[in-house]
C-alpha cells in the first residue's frame, strides 16, 4: 500500500530526514515513534505532500512519485496522491464556522462533487461509527475536544483515503478525553484500515501497531513488531529512550 525509499528532507540547512524507508501493508497500522524533534511529524506529513520531499521515492497505492532535488511535482500528481490520503491533525482543524455535518461534507462535496444527498448519508454513518450521530447540527465550540477530534477523524474518512494518518491525534487532548479517540482509532485498526500514527502514547502504539518505527535524529534507530520495539529494544539509544519514557 505505501513504500517509501530513502526519503530526504531539510528545511533550509537542517536535515530533518535522512533517508527514510517505509513499507505498510493493506489493512495494517504502522506507529511512528520517537523524541520531540525527531522528524516524526514531517515524515507523515511527506506522505502527504503538505512537505515536498527532497529526494527519494514514493509509492502510494496505484502512484508513485520521484522526488529529486530541483525538479517539481506536477500538482495533479500532488493531488492524486493526496486523494489517497486522510489526515488526522493534532489541533482537529475543524473548520469554526461550519457544524459538524457540513465539516465533514465539505471534501465530498466540494472536492469530489459528490451527490450532497449521498454524502449527508456518508457523513451520518461516520458520525454513528465515531459515537456522534446526535451532533451532526452542533458547532465545533458546543464540542469538547475529544468530541472534536472525532468529528477530524470521520472527516477524514469521508474522503475514502486509502491510507488514513494521524499526526499525535490525542496530545492536544486533556487527559480524561484521550480514551474515547483512542478507541475509535482502535476500532478502525480492527477494521483493517490502513493507518500510519504518530504517537507519544506507548501502551496505544503497542495494542493497535503492527509495526512499529522509532525515529531518532532524522533516521529509523529501530523498527519491528511493537514488542520487539517497544519492550524490547535492540540499540542502546532506543533503550535509553524506552527507559525515559517509561
Ligand atoms: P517530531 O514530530 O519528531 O517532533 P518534526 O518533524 O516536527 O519532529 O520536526 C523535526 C525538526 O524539523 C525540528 O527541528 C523542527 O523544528 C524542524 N521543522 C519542522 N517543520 C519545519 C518547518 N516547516 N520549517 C523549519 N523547520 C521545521
Amino acid at each position: 500500500m505505501l513504500e517509501i525509499r530513502n526519503l530526504h528532507k531539510a528545511f533550509g540547512s537542517l536535515e530533518v530526514l535522512k533517508g527514510i524507508d517505509v513499507n505498510l501493508e493493506k489493512g495494517k497500522v504502522l506507529a511512528i515513534i520517537g523524541p520531540s524533534g525527531s522528524g516524526k511529524t514531517t515524515l507523515l506529513r511527506c506522505i502527504n505532500l503538505l512537505e515536498m520531499p527532497d529526494q527519494g521515492t514514493m509509492k502510494l497505492s496505484d502512484r508513485e512519485l520521484n522526488f529529486q532535488p530541483g525538479r517539481k511535482i506536477a500538482s495533479r500528481e500532488v493531488t492524486e496522491l493526496r486523494k489517497r490520503t486522510g489526515m488526522v491533525f493534532q489541533s482537529y482543524n475543524l473548520f469554526p464556522h461550519k457544524n459538524v455535518m457540513d465539516n465533514i461534507m465539505e471534501g465530498p462535496v466540494v472536492v469530489q462533487k459528490k451527490d450532497k444527498a449521498q454524502a449527508f448519508k456518508t457523513a451520518q454513518g461516520l458520525l454513528e461509527k465515531v459515537g456522534l450521530g446526535d451532533r451532526g447540527h452542533y458547532y465545533p465550540h458546543q464540542l469538547s475536544g475529544g468530541q472534536q477530534q472525532r468529528v477530524g477523524i470521520a472527516r477524514a474518512m469521508a474522503m475514502e483515503p486509502d491510507v488514513l494518518l494521524f499526526d499525535e491525534p490525542t496530545s492536544a487532548l486533556d487527559p480524561e478525553l484521550v480514551g474515547e479517540v483512542l478507541r475509535v482509532i482502535k476500532q478502525l485498526a480492527l477494521e483493517g484500515r490502513t493507518m500510519v500514527i504518530v504517537t507519544h502514547e506507548m501502551k496505544f502504539a503497542a495494542d493497535v501497531a503492527d509495526h512499529v518505527i522509532l525515529m531518532d535524529g532524522g533516521h529509523i534507530i529501530e523498527q519491528g513488531p511493537p514488542d520487539q520495539v517497544i519492550n524490547h529494544p535492540q540499540s542502546a539509544r532506543a533503550q535509553q529512550f524506552m527507559n525515559r519514557i517509561s
